[in-house]
């Protein structure tokens, strides 16, 4: 197997008396793009700060790219690129400026800075304001020059807090599309509060509450350690005097643990509920055929992630 991109033990970060992060460890493959969730003050940026070098644990151990964090601080800094969470940019300087400055802090040769701005300018999508002052910009065009100034010296790894904060919608979706490109070739980190935005970016989510992990896989993993007794809605044509048979037949079902039909307006709804985890909707769409029942709906009922994230973080 790989080395994989980050891997963190027993990482605890405190301030004084406030426990931000405590004892976390978790590990991402290189590649992904994973969804860093959290309440407010659950620690994220915490995190994030750690990883990137900004700051150090109280105690715990960090790799990054195969490296120590603490034994290897600067060549683990160079691998990260960091879009913190105010984007600080000076309104004051051209874009252009500021890149080439943050490239010599970088401590790219001289004379790789233009071509390297060129390079992360067409990738960000900042070529046509690149002569501009950052004060001229959008929050939209600020934000890519804030992932263009995270990947100047060419990091494998990028972490990203909350990219698409204060964006309207228009902007969410470019920066969000950005974000995906980039994780073709990067492995990412990205913390964000808006849960449609982990659905459509992530391809793993990362819910910590209170300093600790308390979730950590894909969507689906996730919606399936939430669900103790996976539920099927279906919907049929019918009346009020075909629910009990109906409800009888499908109680007769192995695997059933329970059937609850209601008339609606326009037909039956049953909630049923399967005993052991298996997805029974073939069994059920069988019976419902053979019977001849005129089916409108047949589906898995999933707790979304929103239901997810309230549950493991409202305790
Ligand atoms: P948000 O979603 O609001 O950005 P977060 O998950 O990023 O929150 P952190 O910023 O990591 O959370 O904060 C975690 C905890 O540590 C909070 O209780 C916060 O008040 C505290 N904290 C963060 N930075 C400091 C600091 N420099 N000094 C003291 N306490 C701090």
């Amino acid at each position: 197997m790989s080395q994989p991109m980050i891997a963190v033990k027993e990482l605890t970060k405190s301030y004084g008396e406030v426990h931000a992060v405590r004892s976390i460890s978790f590990e991402i493959p290189r590649g992904q793009i994973v969804g860093f969730l959290g309440p407010n003050g659950a620690g994220k940026t915490t995190t994030m700060k750690v990883l990137t070098g900004y700051i150090a644990p109280t105690s715990g151990s960090f790799m990054v790219d195969g490296l120590d964090g603490y034994e290897q601080g600067l060549q683990v800094r160079n691998r990260v690129g960091y879009l913190p969470e105010h984007n600080p940019l000076y309104p004051e300087l051209v874009v252009y400026d500021f890149l080439s400055y943050v490239a010599s802090l970088r401590r790219i040769p001289k004379k790789k800075i233009q071509a390297r701005i060129r390079e992360v300018g067409s990738r960000c999508g900042i070529q046509e304001f690149v002569g501009r002052p950052i004060g001229t910009l959008s929050k939209g065009q600020r934000q890519r020059v804030g992932l263009a100034q995270a990947m100047i010296h060419d990091p494998p790894l990028l972490i990203l807090d909350e990219p698409t904060s204060g964006l309207d919608p228009n902007q969410i979706v470019e920066i969000r599309n950005l974000v995906r490109e980039l994780g073709q070739d990067h492995t990412v980190i990205l913390s964000t509060h808006n849960l449609p935005e982990v659905m459509q970016t992530c391809t793993r989510l990362l819910i910590i509450h209170q300093g600790k992990i308390v979730a950590d896989g894909t969507q689906e993993e996730l919606q399936r350690d939430a669900t103790d007794n996976p539920t099927v809605i279906l919907e049929v044509e019918g009346g009020a005097d075909d629910t009990g048979s109906m409800t009888e037949q499908l109680e007769k079902l192995n695997g059933i643990r329970s059937v609850k039909g209601g008339v609606q307006e326009k037909g039956i709804r049953f909630i049923i509920e399967t005993a052991d985890g298996s997805d029974l909707r073939t069994d059920i769409f069988g019976l419902a055929a053979t019977a001849g029942w005129s089916v409108r709906e047949l589906r898995r009922d999933v707790p979304d992630l929103e239901h997810i994230f309230h549950r493991l973080t409202q305790q």
